[in-house]
């Protein structure tokens, strides 16, 4: 029998979290962003639910090529762009759009011969000092791109640093008017003077401007619903769902502003589950330890199990291993939390909270580590990354090779 670690991938998901994102922008295109591989899902496996966005965008030529693989005759967006200059040799082939973020990038495109132009996006350095051109240095890389016979059309883009802050991030995010919603003033402030009078398509928002500065009416709607209440201004409204909106862990069912905002608040679903089952259990008497290390001690007599699920699957080492707290889990869908340190291969979990609820578990117990659990229980991942003190995207993303992923039907069931 093979090890009982499994990684579902829940189409359905995918395919409702899409429509959330259209529905939070609904005037705009939808590039729907599966870099890292889809984040840890597999490009292959949520091609199908997610084809119905507009454009894709990802860092990857060879990811790109493996969507040009599957069929896709859509826009696909670089987002990087050209590492050197004979990415732009593929960019041709595959007819790739390409983020123009730094002046080499434009030479190489000078110096690139190609009988059809190419289309790409000049990106703003608003704020983040990642990638991008400084707001003064902007207008000259759109006159120099503008002149060249390889370029079909120019778009605008940028990237926030703050698009998930607090609202104290900020002080008086709204003194100046309708304008500018929290945590995104300085670089929505920057943007909207850099680009001002250039002509284009724009793309600015990701999940978290998406989500928590998108559409008013529809925010209106949520908190009418009991849902999130509206926090941007209305001039918000049109800046950030303009053209193009680039939309990544949302789609997964990851909450960018967790813990201000659940997963469940945004009506996002979890498109990916890791589950186990435990392998051995054990009775500890008062003052024994657990693990390596022995970092966790057993103020009183407990049962733990031990799960099928360790370091090497991509389950965070840096779960707290001496609290009391430890990181959430689910066994057999109820919740409870890991104790001690997480091995490469393993995971203690107490069981206790089993059988105070009078349902021991005990080897073959299911255990849910985040995703969908059995009788309609759910542990969001971004809970599970919160007490491991990273973020779901990191969780999503290191989902080891070693892991076999099943994906489920469109309709949710386990093929079996
Ligand atoms: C990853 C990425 C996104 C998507 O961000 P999410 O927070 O996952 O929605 C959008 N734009 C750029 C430039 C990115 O690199």
């Amino acid at each position: 029998m093979p090890r009982p670690i499994q990684a579902l991938i829940h189409p359905a998901a995918l395919r409702h979290n899409l429509a959330r994102a259209r529905a939070h922008a609904p005037d705009a295109r939808l590039l729907a962003v599966v870099k890292a591989d889809a984040y840890g899902h597999g490009i292959e496996r949520v091609y199908p639910a997610l084809r119905g966005a507009d454009a894709f965008a990802l860092l990857d030529l060879a990811e790109a090529e493996r969507l040009r693989a599957l069929g896709w005759r859509g826009p696909i967006l670089l987002l990087e762009g050209a590492f050197e200059p004979r990415d732009l040799e593929a960019a041709s082939r595959l007819g790739l759009w390409h983020v123009i973020h730094h002046e080499a990038q434009i030479d190489w495109l000078a110096a690139h011969k190609t009988d059809v132009p190419q289309r790409i996006f000049l990106k703003l350095n608003s704020g983040m000092n990642r990638l991008g051109f400084a707001p003064q240095a902007l207008r000259g890389a759109w006159a120099r791109l503008d002149a060249l016979p390889q370029v079909e059309e120019i778009s605008l883009m940028s990237h926030f640093a703050d698009a998930d802050a607090d609202a104290e991030a900020e002080a008086d995010p709204h003194a100046a008017g309708a304008l500018p919603p929290r945590g995104i003033a300085a670089a929505c402030a920057r943007w909207l003077d850099a680009t001002a009078g250039l002509p284009g398509e724009r793309s600015l928002a990701n999940s978290a401007a998406l989500l928590r500065h998108g559409r008013r009416p529809l925010h209106q709607a949520a908190a009418a619903a009991g849902g999130p209440r509206p926090e941007a201004g209305d001039a918000a409204d049109t800046l950030l769902a303009a053209d193009w909106v680039r939309a990544g862990l949302m789609l997964y069912g990851g909450s960018p502003d967790h813990p201000r905002r659940s997963a469940a608040d945004w009506d996002l679903r979890p498109a990916q589950t890791l589950r186990s089952r435990l392998i051995a259990v054990q009775d500890l008497q008062p003052g024994e330890t657990v693990g390596y290390g022995s970092c966790y001690r057993a103020a009183r007599a407990m049962r733990i199990g031990i799960a099928a699920c360790g370091y090497a699957d991509g389950y965070p080492r840096h779960a707290p291993a001496e609290t009391e707290a430890g990181a959430p889990v689910l066994v057999d869908g109820l919740r409870t939390r890991t104790v001690g340190r997480v091995s490469m291969d393993m995971l203690a979990v107490d069981l206790e909270p089993l059988r105070a609820a009078g349902r021991p578990a005990g080897v073959g117990a299911e255990v849910t580590l985040w995703g969908e659990g059995p009788g309609g229980s759910r542990l969001p991942i971004d809970e599970v990354a919160e007490a491991c003190g990273t973020v779901a995207y990191e969780l999503m993303c290191a989902l080891s090779p070693r892991v076999p992923v099943r994906c489920l039907d469109e309709d949710g069931a386990d093929p079996g």
